[in-house]
């Protein structure tokens, strides 16, 4: 776990990579929906890097930028990012999103499984939109792409 937290402990980090689920993959957009300081952001992405969660590739719209997403290593994390949501929708406050299973649109249980079909969905086969009466109090180009209801992973665009 001291190994784990190493990775992934320190602020910011797992907001970048639950963004990086919701499909967010440019620089930019990272800091416009976390309004995190750029060099706080550059800092962390590097350390993600390094630590092999995320990878950076050219982004082929725009040269000289980047884009960062998740690795299979990375991927595996969702099941962090979605206790750590339940934890916090039980005992902070309510989310601002739910979750359901693609195929049959039931909510994720707690323990992020899909109670109808019997299974666990990997991060591709969830769909979060926002939750009913939430009124988000950003209105960045990320929080204005997240009104629809997207897959996870999907690549977003602003
Ligand atoms: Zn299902």
């Amino acid at each position: 776990m001291a190994s784990a937290l190493e990775a992934i402990g320190e602020r910011w980090t797992l907001l970048i990579v639950r963004d990086a689920f919701y499909g967010v993959r440019r620089f930019n957009d990272f800091q416009v929906h976390l309004d995190i300081p750029k060099a706080v952001l550059s800092d962390r992405l590097n350390g993600l890097i390094e630590d092999g969660i995320i990878v950076r590739t050219p982004d082929p719209a725009h040269a000289g930028r980047h884009l960062y997403e998740l690795t299979d290593s990375g991927r595996e994390l969702w099941p962090v990012i979605h206790a750590l949501l339940v934890w916090g929708g039980k005992h902070r406050k309510p989310n601002s999103r739910v979750y359901r299973h693609a195929s049959c649109a039931t909510l994720l249980n707690a323990a992020g499984e899909c109670a109808e079909c019997h299974i666990t969905p990997p991060p591709q086969d969830i769909v979060t939109e926002r939750r009913r009466g939430y009124r988000p109090t950003r209105d960045d180009a990320v929080t204005v792409a997240l009104k629809a209801p997207r897959r996870l992973l999907e690549p977003l665009e602003t």
